[in-house]
């Protein structure tokens, strides 16, 4: 099979997918699908292609296995317009190919990210890097969002001017806020690219970026629906337990065998953490404790949720 052409992927190719209020996510082209992942896989078995289902059970066993290689076959190319705080997240990810708008060649439009009201919240109590989940009121939200108008006009007028005024553009540049848009070309392969949803669809993860996050998971769908459908199930909403949890989770379904706690593991134990000495018995108090007690039972409750 030569070039591999997805029509779901050709009608969306260069529409604009709009993310925050100025921002969007374009895909610009595409190399392979679903049907490139299989092919990759299938010179490993010398076999020829199946049927859809035959197809899509081969990804789910190459994801379910992390047999990874055959994702890597398949890129995808995006044109991303991005708030600079969301940028510096983004570029952390060093397995993806980049070309940035540059600041010392380009004038910067006068762009600048602005939450909604109800994007603005207080600082968290619970989590020292995000914000609460209720908003502020929506007075103290709208003056809030006046004093960060007020200061990207102030910082952009500065710069018009210093611009104006024969500086370097490289210099006049160096007061904008992290606020400022810029844009970028983002390609990666799919493997890469899954890693990269994994973690910025996390409720752990910024706000800004996950909507980012969740319009490239619909384009990554458009590209390859059943890798994408088998990421979601296997990864995404995946939990996983360490040993530890995994002996509660035993203890609380009442089942024994592979796995199970032995003397061997408790020599794994930590306070709060403690392995199990004997094997699980339904019934009997909670293996874990404290806070370690309560991140199994928020795995339990919630898992990852987009
Ligand atoms: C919620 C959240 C909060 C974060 N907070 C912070 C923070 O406070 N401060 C901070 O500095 N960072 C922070 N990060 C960034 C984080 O530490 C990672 O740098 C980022 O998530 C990229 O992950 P990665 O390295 O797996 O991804 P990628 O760079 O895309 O790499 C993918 C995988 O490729 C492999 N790989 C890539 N490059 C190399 C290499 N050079 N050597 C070996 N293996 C490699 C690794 O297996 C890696 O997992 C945060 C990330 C998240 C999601």
């Amino acid at each position: 099979m030569a070039h591999c052409v997805v029509p779901e992927a050709e009608a969306i190719l260069d529409r604009e997918f709009k993310v925050l209020d100025k921002g969007f996510i374009r895909l610009v082209d595409y190399l392979g699908g679903d049907a490139r992942i299989v092919q990759a896989a299938r010179v490993s078995y010398g076999e020829g292609t199946k049927s859809y289902r035959e197809d899509a059970g081969l990804i789910d066993y190459l994801m379910r296995h992390e047999h990874t290689s055959p994702f890597e076959q398949v890129a995808l190319s995006f044109h991303v317009k991005l708030p600079i705080f969301v940028a510096r997240q983004w570029i952390r990810h060093r397995t993806a190919r980049v070309n940035e708008i540059s600041g010392r060649y380009s004038i910067m439009k006068d762009e600048f990210y602005l939450p909604a009201d109800a994007d603005v919240a207080a600082q968290s109590e619970d989590n020292k890097q995000g914000r609460a989940e209720e908003p502020m009121e929506a007075a103290e939200a709208a003056k809030i969002r006046n004093l960060l108008d007020k200061g990207q006009r102030a910082a952009y007028e500065d710069y018009s001017s210093l611009v104006e005024e024969g500086l370097a553009r490289e210099l006049a540049r160096i007061n904008l806020p992290l606020s400022l848009y810029t844009e970028w070309y983002w390609q990666i392969d799919l493997h890469n690219l899954f890693r990269f949803l994994s973690l910025r669809l996390d409720p752990h993860a910024q706000k800004e970026i996950r909507l980012y996050a969740r319009t490239m998971l619909e384009i990554t769908r458009a590209v390859a629906p059943a890798a994408t459908e088998s990421f979601e199930r296997n990864i995404l909403h995946g939990v996983r337990f360490n040993g530890a949890e995994m002996a509660e989770l035993k203890r609380r379904l009442g089942v024994a065998g592979k796995g199970a706690p032995t003397e061997a593991t408790a020599g794994m134990a930590k306070a709060g953490n403690a392995a199990p000495r004997k094997a699980p018995e339904q019934g009997q108090e909670p293996l874990l404790k404290g806070k370690a007690l309560e991140r199994f039972e928020e795995k339990l409750r919630s898992g990852k949720q987009i």
